[in-house]
């Protein structure tokens, strides 16, 4: 990347109302078979305009093409059963109905690739592309088979390593896995979270990143912020080792969280995707804030290490609310470019 702070999305944008209920996450599709599919490529094109003017240099999918972060992903295994489902806490925070694996997992067909193939002819920009990572996988299941956190989010290491490489091969530039587990199990990351993470990666060439986010700004993830008190340290734990690891970029919530930007220094030498856009509001930043968060960051990662995001996706806001936060988003890196430049 040749432009200095780079801009990017975290990855979901809001979906246009014929497609899916707007202003809502997880929401049903409203169109069938081959609309649905004419549906979702027309949406991915809106999504690409949405980021084209507002600016953005690294363009994303803007999640349009699957209905939720994670599970879109498991419908493509085998080895997961749908139809039985079972209750479980994620990520320690708040209860759902999710599916139960029952044998072995495998992916027996790409699952984003065709996406990502549509994506890449329709824009000569860098682009990324989000995959859940393992160990947020794991946490969205029942796992009735391997009976082992661990051993469960091996087998998807495997399984994402195959469809990454097919997702490099189609022309995608960074592929980003999601791991808001990350957050919380702080001592699995640490045991076998990241090597997980370092074989989903094995052999690929294009560059990777890690997103680990405090969430959407849904009830149970607010409620949850609730009771991390005034600093959110999390992210101690986990970045010494995530620096002395293969992934290239880090992607991380610091505008409006509590979280101390001093820890960023853990991490100095690899690039960091710097949330300066809150999504958990509707409140839009001012460029003057934006630009004010990077500041701060830059006091810990490089300048030509800084890549400017958003805290997390935005699927959940209004589509004006999210179009105007990309806008200052993009307005107040311009602010911080003309003063490293001058
Ligand atoms: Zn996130």
């Amino acid at each position: 990347m040749k432009k200095l702070l780079p801009t990017s999305t975290a990855g979901s944008l809001p979906k246009p109302c014929w497609l899916a209920e707007p202003e809502a996450l997880w929401s049903p599709w409203k169109l069938q078979g081959e609309e649905l599919l004419h549906g979702k490529q027309d949406a991915l094109r809106l999504s690409l305009q949405q980021q084209q003017l507002a600016g953005i240099d690294i363009i994303s999918d803007g999640e349009q093409t699957r209905q939720h972060f994670v599970t879109t992903f498991i419908e493509h295994l085998s080895g997961v059963d749908f139809a039985n489902r079972q209750t479980v806490r994620i990520r320690n925070r708040y209860d759902a109905s999710v599916p139960t694996v029952v044998g072995p997992v495998s992916r027996q067909k790409p699952v984003f690739v065709q996406d990502a193939r549509f994506l890449r002819q329709h824009t000569t920009q860098p682009i990324k592309w989000a995959l859940p990572g393992p160990m947020t996988m794991i946490d969205t299941l029942y796992d009735n088979h391997y009976q082992s956190r661990e051993k469960l989010a091996w087998e998807f290491a495997k399984i994402l390593n195959q469809e990454a490489k097919e997702l490099e091969a189609a022309g995608v530039d960074i592929i980003q896995f999601d791991e808001p587990a990350f957050n919380v199990f702080l001592d699995e990351v640490n045991d076998w979270g990241i090597a997980c993470l370092e074989r989903a990666i094995e052999g690929l060439k294009c560059e990777t990143a890690v997103h680990i986010c405090y969430g959407y700004g849904i009830k149970a993830n607010t409620d949850w912020k609730k009771t991390l008190g005034t600093e959110w340290r999390q992210y101690e734990q986990i970045l010494p080792k995530l620096q002395k690891s293969n992934i290239d970029i880090i992607s991380l919530e610091c505008h409006n969280s509590r979280v101390p930007l001093e820890l960023l220094s853990l991490i100095r030498g690899k690039k960091v995707m710097v949330g300066a856009i809150d999504v958990a509001t509707d409140i839009i930043e001012t460029p003057e804030q934006v630009a004010d968060t990077l500041r701060q960051a830059l006091q810990y990662v490089d300048a030509d290490k800084l890549y400017p995001c958003t805290n997390c996706g935005m699927a959940p806001l209004p589509r004006h609310i999210a179009g105007a936060k990309l806008n200052a988003l993009t307005a107040g890196v311009q602010i911080v470019r003309n003063e490293l430049l001058r």
